[in-house]
């Protein structure tokens, strides 16, 4: 059975509130080296660092809470699943998606359109 071993991360910018779209191939992740992705602003979004062959940390910087936070994937478990839900565990807001390439955009759009409506209501 052949996976398509590329990603796709979906976070904001801490810097200038950019929404990213990024794409990740767990197959070119060797064993730990550490991936950096930046914004077009020259600020860090995020670091993936593979640990074994089965599982990969993903450090995101958080919009919410301005710091880093560790997420711990299986890689099987990402590349069979649909989407993953980051949230911050301190604000408890959502902060990122990562998983399949096609839903992530997906979901970064409608996220998107739910804090455009969001704001449209908030400002009357
Ligand atoms: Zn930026
Ligand atoms: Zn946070």
């Amino acid at each position: 059975m052949l996976f398509d071993t590329n990603i796709s991360a979906s976070l904001r910018c801490t810097h200038c509130g950019r929404l990213v779209i990024e794409e990740i191939s767990l197959f070119n992740l060797s064993r730990g080296s550490i991936l950096e992705e930046n914004c077009e602003c020259g600020n860090r979004l995020f670091r993936v660092r593979s640990s074994e062959s089965k599982t990969f940390c993903v450090y995101i910087n958080c919009i919410a809470c301005d710091k880093e936070h560790l997420y711990v994937f299986n890689s099987r478990q990402v590349l069979s699943e649909k989407v993953k839900i980051l949230s911050c565990p301190n604000s408890g807001l959502d902060i990122a998606f990562v998983g399949n390439r096609r839903l992530v955009r997906e979901m970064a759009v409608k996220h998107q359109k739910d804090l455009q409506e969001l704001i449209k209501v908030l400002e009357g």
